[in-house]
């Protein structure tokens, strides 16, 4: 120790060492300086702080050593080889740079211990390769234990330099680092020195060319002191830099439609004006103000996480309502800087117009847009917690499905805004009637069901509220002046008899509704058993059938009609088939009534339309095919395009096509269907009146419309000659055609006897087993191929027969 004073007192130029001991502070705080923006950095700009880190800390570590060693004379002539120095100066860049590079690989004490070290090996390896640079006039002795102590006391310093300011983001603090590293470099620099001793050796001799010190001094101190400030002046701009891109932000941030809120440490930094609008306080105010101790509150627990959505609400510091909000958070701590240390970035996005969509797309999702009653979707939920209560509570509960009985000719008679009054009228008599826990819901249509939740015993309590709905439904409605009829029919369920579950309740009100619209509409049905197994069965039809058309299951067969006079074939009527693979040969009286009920006949009629005049276009002769036309779709308004367009597809002259309705069609809806008559008329259609007498059998029917042809039923064919009422009136229709020049048909001519009478009677035609069964179209060759057309005898058939169609 005392040596090393020694040392450092007598052969030393102390003012020289004192230029060093500055150098190396200087450089040492620099680069703590450059260190600490180096650590907020990332990838390129990462890489040239460090290398600029490694530069100022090298060049001045070595550039102390350097100066120390020009301060230094033993009193010889000395010198320095250029090619060691130069690798002394290389080694110190090196080093210095990989020790920084090492500490903030991460942040831990570990790291900046293993950085310490680095440093300060390379501290102490840049000396002694220095020092084995230095040529004197004599040998250079070792004191290895010296040596060792000047290396510890190097990597000492260097660790503690680190361990101080390695995070720093004070100037103090990185300061003081410098200072404590400078220490450690100075303190390995003269207690190396006093580990040597020079024997002075004449021999040897300084070579000329060898750098000596003077002049060299002053280059290393002012390229040094470049350097230096060069790396204070890159920390300087970047500085100015980061502030005016700051500036930019919250120019930025203003501009935003979200709030933004700076919080540091729990207190809020700066706001946007967004946030200051939705905090309802002026920025000045908020700066400071802790921000979530109540202004800002989270719906749930637990730590932030970086960039993790969360949901809470904000108290404007006005005293407003809280504000439901949506928090993102960003923490913008770059770990190196003083300003950014623990600042957190919230977005703060208000949430009240989307909480009020959803309120809104909740409400819709859940209630009919037209009545405002609850609709399928939640009639479910509802049900389900209503059967949860009465369960419950042993309260009672009644389903009740309600179908109104007119709503579709209110529709087609006054149009879709009379049909949307109706329905807004129901659901506010239906809401009416009821007090909750009882409640309303529309299925769709014109369906709609109450659930019953009452105290008193059952069916009493149900009964007593279906007739009610009745009463309260059947009062005529008013719409733009005009009296709209209501009336509704109803089916019950109860619970727990009929059915434990919703789907149970649904369908047996369902079934028992369907009762009770057969039974004549205007009343209520309670479920029965029995119901469940005939409604079944036409479900399953219904549903067979919906599957049978587009399976091609349904044909068309074909019975021949004949002019009385000769017999002569005179066209043929399309009758449809269906061939269920299980249940064979389905009588149309079966089906087309399941096709009406389910909104297939549209579908079924078109394809036999389209069947049947496909085939007769396809007939040598020009023979007439007859098509029958289920009520509701003579109702249809597109019934006369669809004619229209079936003719043009099939080529057939609309004058062959014969459309048989019957009286009843006409009653549904009189107005459309004799529009539709008249346009389907001047298509050039024939119009046919099927199964008179058997409806109305009214004259003014007859009148209404220019029928080209009646069709006497025939179950008054039948009855000729065996009941006189039967001939009466048989005899009664023809006088009538006859009057009003409309030829008559009599169907379900079997007998001889039958034929010889219409033929008295003057009937133009006849149709029915006598003249042939109806058959597929393949087997019609004698009657429609042109040779075949002369040989027609008029048939004979004597017996009465029932049965089947020809195969
Ligand atoms: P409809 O129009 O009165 O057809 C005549 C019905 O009488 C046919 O019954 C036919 O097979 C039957 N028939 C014909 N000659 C005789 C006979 O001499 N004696 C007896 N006892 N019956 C005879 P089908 O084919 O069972 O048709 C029944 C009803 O189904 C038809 O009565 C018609 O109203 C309806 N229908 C048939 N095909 C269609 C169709 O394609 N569309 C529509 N909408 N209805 C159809
Ligand atoms: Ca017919
Ligand atoms: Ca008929």
């Amino acid at each position: 120790m005392l040596k090393v004073l020694t040392c450092l007192t007598t052969e030393h130029d102390l003012r020289l060492v004192l230029v060093a001991g500055l150098i190396c502070l200087a450089a040492c705080f620099t680069a703590f300086r450059l260190y600490s923006r180096m650590r907020g950095a990332t990838g390129v700009v990462r890489a040239a702080w460090l290398l600029l880190t490694g530069l100022v800390s090298g060049s001045g570590v070595w550039a102390t050593h350097f100066i120390a060693m020009v301060a230094y004379s033993p009193g010889l002539k000395t010198g320095y080889n250029p090619a060691g120095t130069l690798i002394s100066l290389i080694i110190a860049v090196l080093f210095m740079a990989g020790g920084f590079a090492v500490a903030s690989a991460e942040r831990s004490r570990t790291n900046d211990c293993a950085g310490g070290l680095i440093l300060g090996v390379g501290v102490a390896a840049m000396h002694y390769t220095g020092m084995s640079a230095f040529v004197t006039q004599g040998f250079v002795q070792w004191e290895q234990a010296t040596v060792a102590v000047s290396v510890l006391a190097g990597v000492a310093g260097a660790a503690a330099a680190l361990a101080l300011a390695g995070r720093a983001r004070s100037l103090i603090k990185q300061a003081a680092g410098g200072a404590v590293l400078t220490i450690g470099v100075c303190a390995l620099h003269f207690i190396g020195m006093g580990a040597i001793t020079i024997v002075p050796d004449p021999a040897i001799q300084v070579p000329a060319e060898l750098l000596s010190g003077g002049v060299l001094t002053l280059a290393v101190t002012s390229i040094t002191a470049m350097i230096v400030l060069g790396g204070l002046g890159a920390v300087a701009i970047e500085s100015q830099t980061s502030r005016s891109a700051l500036d930019r932000i919250r120019r930025l941030a203003n501009a935003a439609y979200e709030g933004i809120v700076v919080v540091q440490n729990g207190r809020i930094n700066d706001a946007n004006a967004a946030f200051c609008d939705l905090a309802g306080a002026e920025l000045e105010t908020l700066v400071g103000a802790p921000l979530f101790a109540g202004m800002l509150t989270f719906d749930d627990e637990g730590p932030a996480h970086e960039g993790v959505r969360r949901e809470g609400a904000l108290q404007p510091v006005d005293g407003g309502r809280r504000i439901p909000i949506e928090v993102f958070s960003r923490l913008m701590d770059d770990g190196a800087r003083q300003e950014t240390s623990g600042l957190t970035v919230l977005a703060v996005r208000d949430l009240r117009e989307r909480r009020l969509a959803e309120e809104k797309i909740r409400y819709l999702a859940e209630h009919d847009g037209l009545t405002g009653l609850p609709n399928r979707n939640s009639l479910q939920m509802r049900l389900a917690a209503a059967l949860d209560r009465v369960e419950a509570s042993g309260e009672s509960l009644a389903l009740i499905c309600i179908d109104l009985d007119h709503f579709k000719e209110v529709n087609d008679l006054h149009g879709h805004l009379a049909g949307d009054a109706l329905l807004v009228e129901t659901a506010r008599r239906l809401q009416d009637a009821l007090t909750a826990p009882s409640f309303a819901a529309r299925l769709g249509g014109d369906e709609f069901i109450v659930v019953q939740v009452a105290d008193g015993d059952q069916p009493t309590a149900a009964a007593e509220l279906a007739g009610q709905l009745i009463d309260a439904l059947s009062a005529p409605a008013s719409h733009e002046g005009q009296d709209l009829i209501m009336g509704a029919s109803l089916g019950v369920s109860l619970f727990p008899d009929d059915g434990r579950t919703a789907e149970a309740l649904l369908a047996n009100a369902d079934m028992a509704l369907y009762r009770a619209k057969e039974g004549g509409r205007g009343a209520y049905r309670f479920f029965k058993r029995e119901m469940d197994e005939t409604i079944r069965e036409r479900r399953t039809l219904a549903r067979e059938l919906r599957q049978a058309i587009l399976d091609e299951e349904l044909l068309v067969y074909y019975q021949p009609l004949a002019t009385a006079s000769d017999g002569q074939v005179c066209g043929f009527e399309a009758l449809v088939r269906w061939n269920h693979p299980v249940r064979g040969m389905v009588p149309p009286l079966e089906f087309i009534p399941v096709a009406e009920e389910n909104g297939l006949i549209g579908q079924l009629g078109e394809w036999v339309l389209r069947r049947a005049c496909a085939d007769a276009a396809s007939w040598e002769r020009p023979l007439r095919i007859a098509v029958n036309l289920s009520p509701l779709q003579l109702n249809q308004p597109n019934l006369p395009a669809l004619v229209h367009e079936v003719l043009v597809a099939s080529g057939l002259s609309p004058k062959r096509l014969e459309l048989e309705i019957t009286e009843s069609a006409l009653f549904k809806d009189y107005q459309r269907a004799l529009d539709n008559l008249r346009r389907l008329k001047a298509l050039g259609v024939r119009i046919a009146m099927d199964d008179f007498g058997t409806g109305f059998s009214s004259l003014s029917t007859l009148q209404s419309f220019p029928f080209d042809k009646i069709k006497i039923d025939k179950s008054f064919v039948e009855n000729i000659h065996r009941h006189d009422r039967a001939t009466v009136i048989v005899r009664a229709v023809l006088g009538l055609g006859r009057s009003l020049e409309i030829p008559c048909v009599a169907e379900g001519v079997e007998t001889q006897e039958q034929i010889d009478f219409l033929r008295g009677e003057d009937c133009a035609e006849l149709q029915g087993y006598a003249i042939g069964r109806p058959a597929p179209v393949d087997t019609l060759s004698a009657w429609t191929l042109a040779s075949q057309a002369a040989i027609q005898e008029p048939p004979r058939a004597t017996k009465r027969r029932q049965g089947r169609d020809a195969a």
